[in-house]
């Protein structure tokens, strides 16, 4: 039996999912499947400039691991850039980095950010400080793969 992949946790997801060349017609059009967790390592890696083991620190991965997604993630991304093909980002194992829940208390807003991001000063709607910890908040995982294809984390 092969070992079950360990889970990646994201921490963000995309809200553009499928880029496209232009003036490419779709017959002839090639496609490339970038799944999520390798988003979330150019993220980390690229975007946010974190050195490789903080980065796999922060989806729970072995540096080891992070440098296998990270390298195929830039090889699919310069594939279709420089190829000229379409680029979905979809499906990967992964799991959500759990939540924090907190509700305002003089609009009643409640709004999720996740852990390890410091706690709000005040709420994002009214800009009251009277912020708490939402009761039904018990810092739960939220199940991979949700909108993105199938996640396939086996801690699910
Ligand atoms: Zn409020």
């Amino acid at each position: 039996m092969p070992r079950p992949r360990h889970c990646r946790r994201v921490a963000h997801l995309p809200q553009v999912t499928f880029y496209k060349p232009q003036g490419v017609p779709l017959s002839i059009l090639q496609h490339i499947a970038l799944t999520v967790d390798e988003l979330e390592a150019i993220r980390l890696a690229d975007l946010q400039g974190l050195y490789q083991e903080q980065a796999a620190e922060q989806m729970n991965i072995s540096r080891q691991t992070f440098g296998r997604i990270i390298e195929s993630a830039h090889k699919k991304i310069a594939d279709a850039l420089v190829n000229g093909k379409a680029l979905k980002i979809e499906g990967g194992v992964y799991t959500m980095a759990e939540v924090r829940k907190f509700k305002c208390y003089a609009c009643n807003y409640v709004w999720e950010i996740p852990y390890g991001t410091g706690r709000p000063q005040e709420c994002p709607q009214c800009k009251n400080t009277n912020i708490h910890r939402a009761e039904d908040d018990r810092g739960y995982a939220r199940r991979g793969g949700h909108g993105f294809g199938r996640g396939r984390c086996g801690r699910f």
